[in-house]
């Protein structure tokens, strides 16, 4: 066998794994029962990994990437987690990221393990699996996670909301279209990734220039703390690679140590992770009141004619939000004119 490829207690241990991820996806109550069982016990084994989040377009290279970073970390003697959220195989069933074979070496190293994308559900239920799937590798002992996305949708909103630190990979040609200022996915990115450097050298290094402009003009209206050079704080930067050669990993990772240390030594890490973990909470609660809500009898008899009346202008959608409100929770309606 060849050095590093699965063995046997390792493959024991994915599937263990591979195990609890599955129950933890379910939607039955009697697994929900035994996956929140479970989550509470693997919680105390839980943090201590880094959490990085990675986004980019379809094409920009995000495969080619994990899986040039992931045997580099491997090498450093880490572990490596790749989740994914993909949103397209949520809404038709589609895969924008699950189709090819992806990450041929990693996806076979015992150090490494990958989970693709739940397949159904909302983008906020799916980010949810997700966040439970990274508490199941931490606490198996992985001690990086990469949770990837595809640019499109809310997806990268929702892994930057999930990780401690948001990476973007964009085209050395990025600097010219500035999607991803317009779509306001820059504002949340620590660090930005320009790949396909050996394409086009000037073309990133023109980039690179761009970009590192761009997220200071974020960073000044953004964050006024931005305004004023602190060491202690992290300042977006822009770095080039070349996934395809492995050119720029160890600059990269450079990089992500760095943030790590200064966010860890400044509180933000521990901060971020709290805020992270209470809008989890919210979230889902106002995800499970709204699913209730919608299968409440009185307002599912209600609901039909008062959209109707909300879209023609009979009735005020305020108003009608009250009526619906009162019918869940049993109130004599209020009078709608
Ligand atoms: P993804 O859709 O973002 O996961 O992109 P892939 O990793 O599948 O890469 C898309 C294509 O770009 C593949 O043909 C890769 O070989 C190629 N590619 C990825 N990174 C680089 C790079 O740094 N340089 C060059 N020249 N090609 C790359």
């Amino acid at each position: 066998m060849r050095d590093g490829v699965l063995n046997g207690s390792a493959a024991v241990q994915r599937r263990a794994m591979s195990k609890a991820i599955t129950l933890l996806e379910s939607t039955r109550a009697d697994h929900r029962a035994q996956g929140d069982a479970l989550l509470t016990a693997l919680l105390p084994h839980t943090g201590r990994a880094f959490r990085l989040g990675i986004s980019g377009v379809p094409g920009v290279g995000k495969s080619t990437f994990i899986e040039a970073l992931g045997l580099y970390l491997i090498g450093q003697g880490h572990r490596v987690a790749v989740l994914t959220i993909d949103p397209s195989s949520t809404v038709s069933g589609g895969s924008i990221l699950g189709d090819k074979t992806r990450m041929e070496h990693l996806s076979v190293h015992e150090r490494a393990y990958i989970r693709p994308s739940p397949s159904s559900g909302t983008l906020g239920g799916v980010a949810e699996k997700t966040r439970e799937a990274m508490l199941v590798c931490e606490a198996a002992g992985y001690d990086v996670v990469i949770v990837e996305t595809v640019g499109v949708g809310q997806s990268e909103t929702a892994v930057a909301g999930m990780t401690d630190m948001f990476v973007l990979l964009q085209l050395p040609n990025a600097g010219d279209d500035l999607q991803a200022i317009k779509k306001g996915v820059m504002e949340i990115a620590d660090l930005v990734v320009i790949n396909k450097a050996d394409i086009d050298k000037n073309a990133a290094t023109r980039a690179q220039a761009q970009i590192t402009s761009s997220l200071r003009l974020l960073g000044l209206h953004g964050n006024p703390e931005h305004a004023h050079h602190d060491a202690s704080l992290w300042h977006p930067r822009v770095v080039q690679m070349s996934a395809l050669l492995g050119e720029g990993v160890d600059t990269f990772w450079a990089a992500v140590s760095e943030f790590r240390q200064l966010q860890t030594a400044n509180g933000r890490l521990a901060a971020r992770r709290e805020k992270q973990a209470l809008a989890w909470m919210w979230e889902r609660i106002d995800a499970g009141l709204k699913q209730a809500f919608r299968q409440h009898p009185q307002v599912r008899e209600l609901l039909p004619q008062l959209q109707q009346d909300v879209a023609a202008g009979r009735i005020a959608a305020s108003t009608a939000a009250r009526n619906l409100l009162a019918a869940q929770s049993g109130q004599a309606l209020e009078a709608t004119n």
